[in-house]
């Protein structure tokens, strides 16, 4: 079928991307789903800073791509086999799939499907296959076993997550990826108890989120960032004090955690912020890294603080957990009015719009946006 979908051709052009326009809009041919297969009519899709790093080359893939991770949308069609959904399901999009067979599946770490990570790797779905195609007949690169920036995506049945359909499709595309990712480094990386002193470095979707999940533990929280509506809307959501980043942040962070923060989540995805993170933590302290530098930037520690001060440093890919599992319990807690995501998304906007997003997005000027279809 026909469908209308935001490529990108060329990684690494300049901004503004009002101007450059690196995300095109063009008509694509979608394959008909093939045997555990799910065709897709998306309903709405988040605009996430791992894009806006394809789209700036920090984080390097295949050319052209049909760009976009964060999705919800409604089953139209099944292709043979499929048990995980039915046509007229509401779903949401995940950004790995995961196999539930090879050895990480099994150990109950998604996140890590091997199969998931290959085929991510390669610009296709699970299967191998590429279902995208230019109107020449060439192929088109899926994003991460989603291309959400389309109005219909055909999607391996594990990347795939039946919702409640009562939630509004706007909110719901934030589980895909803000929500599991930050509430998951929360409650699955951090090992957060009642009354720790958690501090959220960046908040963006994924760290507004995370500091809700810290919130959610039981945890008092500290937000820090540059930009300051995100610090006025992360007192708004719980934060019992914030933090303006700059040089005196790691002291600041420590002074009003009595000596340093039991939890750090770096969320800004730069290597100077995860070192004041894990600076900022008290000894015996954990810090959870979700942001994604570029792959050229080290992280330098004084290496004996892991053991003399029993510090744990860990990294967290989708939560750490099992999306299939995660996804209907956190939709759950929202519905619950306990994880109020829903402050998180700033503005919708049409497909058209979506270099102008990608723009507000660099500039801080916006948290979590949704095109809509
Ligand atoms: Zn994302
Ligand atoms: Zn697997």
């Amino acid at each position: 079928m026909r469908i209308r979908s935001a490529v990108l051709r060329e990684m690494g052009m300049a901004p503004p991307y009002a101007t450059s326009r690196p995300l095109e809009i063009v008509e694509l041919e979608l394959d008909d789903p093939g045997p555990g297969e799910v065709l897709l009519r998306v309903r709405a899709a988040g605009l996430c800073h791992s894009d806006l790093s394809v789209i700036n080359g920090s984080r390097p893939r295949l050319m052209p791509m049909a760009l976009g991770h964060e999705a919800a949308g409604e089953v139209v069609a099944c292709g043979e086999g499929v048990t995980r959904v039915r046509p007229g399901d509401h779903a949401v999009m995940v950004f790995v799939p995961s196999c539930g067979e090879c050895d990480p599946c099994l150990a109950g770490r998604a996140a890590l499907c091997e199969p998931g990570a290959a085929a991510n790797g390669a610009g296709t779905l699970l299967s191998g296959a590429h279902r995208l195609h230019a109107l020449d007949g060439s192929v088109v690169q899926h994003h991460l076993g989603v291309s959400a920036f389309s109005d219909h995506v055909v999607c391996a049945q594990e990347s795939v997550v039946a919702i409640d359909p009562s939630l509004p499709f706007e909110i719901a595309a934030l589980f895909g990826c803000a929500v599991i990712t930050g509430v998951g480094a929360a409650l699955h990386a951090a090992t957060i108890e009642a009354g720790d002193r958690v501090a959220v470095f960046g908040l963006g979707g994924v760290g507004l989120a995370a500091l809700l999940g810290a919130r959610l533990a039981g945890a008092e929280v500290i937000g820090v960032d540059v930009v300051e509506s995100k610090l006025a809307l992360a007192r708004d959501l719980g934060a019992f004090a914030t933090v303006h980043a700059g040089p005196d942040s790691v002291a600041e962070v420590r002074r009003l955690t009595d000596g340093g923060a039991n939890v750090a989540i770096e969320t800004a995805g730069h290597e100077f912020v995860l070192a004041d993170a894990y600076a900022a933590t008290r000894r015996g302290g954990t810090t959870v890294t979700v942001g994604l530098p570029d792959p050229s930037k080290q992280l330098s520690i004084p290496a004996v603080s892991l053991v003399a001060e029993e510090r744990t440093l860990r990294g967290s890919y989708l939560g750490s957990g099992v999306p299939a599992h995660d996804v209907p319990r956190m939709i759950e807690l929202y519905l619950d009015g306990r994880l109020p995501v829903d402050r998180l998304l700033s503005d919708t906007l049409p497909l058209e719009d979506i270099n102008e997003g990608f723009d507000r997005l660099a500039s801080g000027e916006a948290i979590r946006q949704a095109i809509v279809f």
